[in-house]
């Protein structure tokens, strides 16, 4: 189990590790995925360190669905809403999940297929 202390997400959002963060309010941030797979490649995250929608608690409904409100802002921000774009969350390793600190992926900027493969 990844502690706090060491979560590469949690260290993200205490500016111990550098990002190109794009976002931030009280509950969430948001900056750019190391390794982009598309021209717009974002990550969401909760300020609380949650581990993936598996462990999810009835509590932490609003502050989950608020990162997806985020998601959609920034889809409007950098004119992905046309054409359309991608938010996911891979949850446990089966799902493609590598870091577990829960994370909602805003991809744009390309067409993606379904089913991802
Ligand atoms: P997952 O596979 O858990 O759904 O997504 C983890 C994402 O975090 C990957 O897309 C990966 O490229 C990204 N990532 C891993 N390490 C870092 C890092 O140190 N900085 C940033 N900005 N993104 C990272
Ligand atoms: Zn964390």
């Amino acid at each position: 189990m990844v502690r706090m202390d060491d979560c590469l997400f949690c260290r993200i959002a205490r500016r111990e590790i550098p990002a190109k963060i794009v976002y931030e309010d009280d509950s969430s941030l948001a900056f750019e995925d190391i390794q982009p797979q598309s021209p717009v490649h974002l990550l969401v995250i909760p300020r609380r360190h949650l581990v993936s929608l598996r462990e999810m608690k009835p509590e932490d409904e609003s502050e989950i669905g608020h990162l997806f409100a985020v998601a959609a802002g920034l889809a409007r921000e950098r004119a992905l809403e046309n054409n359309g774009y991608r938010a996911v969350v891979n949850s446990g390793t089966w799902g493609g999940q590598t870091v577990f600190h829960l994370h909602v992926h805003l991809l744009g900027g390309r067409v993606f297929h379904w089913p991802p493969g």
